[in-house]
């Protein structure tokens, strides 16, 4: 039930003029338990939050700025027609007080007792606003004191016209031309601009390639740099250091097909070159897969190297099934070698070696599983 008394009970025996209305709610202080204090000490107690950091003197422990307190707040004096206020704290680490005061002449607080202030501030600092002190005023009070003020005055004013005026034209140099200034700088602009969309649209092509989620920092000369030292190796060098591996030791040269002439005297037709080029070739990989399989000191070397890069051992070689028909056509005449003059007649497919006891003794060809 709202209304004049507020909802709440009041008995009909109450006479406002012997008893007020706090006492008759039961109250001491229309403040409160905060005013507890206040008739016997005169502080009123208040929620205070710490200016700056302090340093507690008692336990040397470090109080934070904004940490709140209920502090007693009591008047102690006046500057000028400014109170001055003083808030006692009690450290809740050591128990010890706190004494802070307001400083109306410096606009800041001060810590009077039980603590001292993490950095004392500068006085001169810029935004503080300065009140004279009274013995000052009475200085400038004195005639040959407000000549000499006036003289200094004089002189900066000077100094500060002289500094206007520089400043007025360079201002006017600035704007005298608002167009061409404008001009030069759109066009800065543009630049900046274009090679900004460029180097976002590598950026998201990256982002895109590799599906990333996170944002990419510009590209670094370093960057550059290191991408340069990494080799990514397309298989090619474990096949090179194969064949360097099964290659005889002191092998015939690379025999370099000339134009040669045909038994009936013609000149060889390209057809003919090809033929005899790729017959050459396919008698070299032969004697080297032999060479591979058969060669006992070549054995270790080549089967870790294979295990190395595969992770498995890989076994018999495999060949493609085109190299057959150029197989079974093959001339013993230009082959040169005995392994395989040897094993002419055996079918293409597989080609046997007579030495079992050195090493796997079957090498297929045209497998299945070709590729
Ligand atoms: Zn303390």
């Amino acid at each position: 039930m709202q209304g004049f008394n507020m909802g709440r009970y009041l008995p009909p025996d109450w006479d406002p003029s012997k008893i007020n209305w706090n006492k008759q709610a039961g109250k001491s202080h229309a403040l409160g338990n905060r005013a507890s204090k206040l008739s016997s000490q005169g502080s009123l107690t208040v929620r205070f939050e710490t200016p700056f950091n302090i340093w507690c003197s008692h336990c040397n422990n470090h109080i934070a700025q904004g940490v709140r307190f209920n502090a007693e707040k009591k008047k102690i004096g006046n500057y000028y027609t400014t109170p001055i206020f003083s808030f006692r704290v009690k450290h809740s680490v050591c128990n010890g007080w706190i004494e802070i005061h307001t400083d109306p002449k410096n606009t800041t607080y001060k810590v009077v007792e039980g603590g001292k202030r993490q950095s004392e501030p500068d006085p001169d600092r810029e935004g503080v606003i300065k009140i004279k002190d009274p013995e000052e005023i009475d200085r400038l009070e004195n005639p040959f004191a407000k000549l000499e003020q006036k003289a200094t005055d004089n002189a900066e004013k000077s100094q500060h016209a002289k500094r206007l005026d520089e400043l007025s034209r360079l201002s006017d140099r600035m704007w005298e031309d608002p167009y061409t200034h404008s001009q030069k700088v759109r066009k800065i602009f543009r630049q900046e601009k274009k090679a900004r969309k460029e180097v976002e649209k590598d950026t998201e092509a990256i982002r895109d390639k590799h599906s990333l989620a996170i944002t990419l920092l510009p590209e670094t000369n370093e960057d550059i740099r290191l991408a340069k030292l990494v080799d990514f190796s397309d298989g090619q060098y474990m096949k090179a250091v194969d064949e360097a591996h099964s290659r005889p030791l002191f092998g015939e040269a690379e025999k370099v097909v000339e134009k040669s002439i045909r038994r009936d005297g013609k000149p060889m037709l390209k057809k003919d070159i090809a033929m005899k080029q790729s017959k050459e070739r396919l008698q070299r990989d032969l004697r080297r897969s032999t060479r591979q399989k058969m060669d006992p000191f070549l054995q270790d070397t080549f089967d870790s190297s294979r295990k190395e890069q595969d992770g498995a051992d890989v076994g018999v070689w495999l060949k493609r099934k085109r190299s057959r028909p150029l197989l079974s056509n093959q001339d013993t005449s230009t082959a040169g070698n005995e392994e395989v003059a040897e094993n002419q007649d055996a079918p293409a497919s597989v080609v046997q070696n007579d030495d079992k006891g050195s090493g796997p003794g079957l090498v297929e060809y045209g497998s299945d599983s070709d590729s």
